[in-house]
């Protein structure tokens, strides 16, 4: 990882840089920051002579390896000073509430613009909703670009950013075309590598938030944290982790409850952690809990499934969706914990 004196290289010396490094068969990979890019070095980069060419130009202040197998997203990378914002929230400064459908109805496109009125009122950040859906049979409703524009009205109307879940390149650039806020790459495509690494790709320019759900056969904290390593080598620095169960399911619920792997997300990476407790539990009447629990473990925000009435709704809607009253008794109690949590820190 190059770090330079000026806070953005201009293109000759980008150049410069993609010159030295390629003839130790490495590439430069800008990752574009708030404030600042950092110029990671892909590749086997122990080359000793590479590194003190790199350190000769006047422009570069040092050179940072790290035998991490997340160079990137390892807590002592330098980017562990990003800060991702979405929805007028800075990650870590206040609870991210993401609420809304599973799925919208395109047939009833109405209660999806209802829900998003009353989530916004609960106090919500940014509004989800289902467009295309990963359903585990082909012969259940799988979802329709025409929800995009549902996500779209929703987004105009209350003046907040959308999200939605992207399964392929295709949907992924009709998503960005159509001006959707943040990106989730749902439990399924949780390794699937090569979409991760398009997401960071193709989103790295405009820095678009990426929820990045955990695989519910996920084993061990580092490869959920390699997966959003695709992302960030990619460019965009804008991943956020999302815990929302794992398999085998604890008996009575969904999955595997795991808002507890938070502690040790941040233990050993710096991206901001946002529960799933809908999925997770699976029952709306399990959610509640499920979402102080995250908060007391040290979740930074919550995405909770919500419909304004969740037995006309579809997916998860009749199942795990809350009622928008039930969202604003959370959204209360979440940051009242959250205060506690402050002290805690301190
Ligand atoms: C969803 O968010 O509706 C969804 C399908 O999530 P997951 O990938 O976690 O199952
Ligand atoms: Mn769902």
């Amino acid at each position: 990882m190059i770090i330079t004196k000026p806070p953005v290289l201009n293109p000759n010396q980008v150049l410069e840089l993609e010159s030295i490094v390629s003839e130790f068969n490495c590439k430069i990979q800008v990752i574009y920051g708030a404030h600042r890019n950092i110029y990671a070095i892909i590749g086997d980069e122990r080359s000793e002579t590479m590194v003190n060419r790199i350190l000769s130009l006047d422009y570069v202040d040092r050179v940072d390896r790290m035998e991490s197998i997340y160079k990137l997203m390892d807590v002592r990378s330098d980017l562990s000073n990003h800060r991702t914002l979405i929805g007028g929230v800075e990650l870590g400064k206040e609870p991210l509430i993401i609420a809304g459908h599973c799925t919208i109805d395109p047939g009833n496109g109405n209660a999806f613009l209802e829900t998003a009125a009353a989530v916004k009122e609960a106090g919500a950040h940014v509004i989800r909703g289902g467009v295309w859906k990963p359903r585990t049979s082909p012969h259940n409703f799988q979802g329709t670009e025409e929800s995009l524009k549902w996500l779209a009205e929703a987004r105009s109307r209350t003046g907040l950013p959308v999200i939605a879940e992207v399964m392929d390149e295709v949907q992924l650039q009709l998503s960005l075309e159509a001006g959707v806020d943040m990106l989730q790459i749902g439990t399924r495509n949780g390794l699937n590598y090569t979409l991760l690494a398009a997401v960071g790709r193709l989103t790295a320019e405009k820095g678009i938030p990426v929820l990045l759900k955990r695989s519910r056969h996920m084993g061990p904290v580092d490869e959920f944290i390699s997966a959003a390593e695709y992302i960030v080598a990619n460019g965009n620095p804008n991943v956020i982790f999302c815990p929302r169960g794992t398999m085998p399911q604890l008996d009575g619920y969904r999955n595997h409850p795991d808002e507890a792997i938070t502690p040790l997300l941040k233990e050993k990476s710096w991206a901001p952690v946002v529960v799933d407790p809908s999925h997770s539990v699976g029952r709306a009447k399990y959610v509640p809990a499920c979402c102080l629990a995250a908060i007391a473990y040290g979740a930074d925000g919550l995405v909770i499934e919500t419909h304004v009435n969740p037995i006309s709704g579809i997916g998860d809607d009749p199942k795990q969706s809350v009622t928008p009253d039930v969202l604003t008794n959370i959204i209360k109690d979440v940051r009242s914990l959250w205060q506690l949590k402050t002290r805690w820190r301190t």
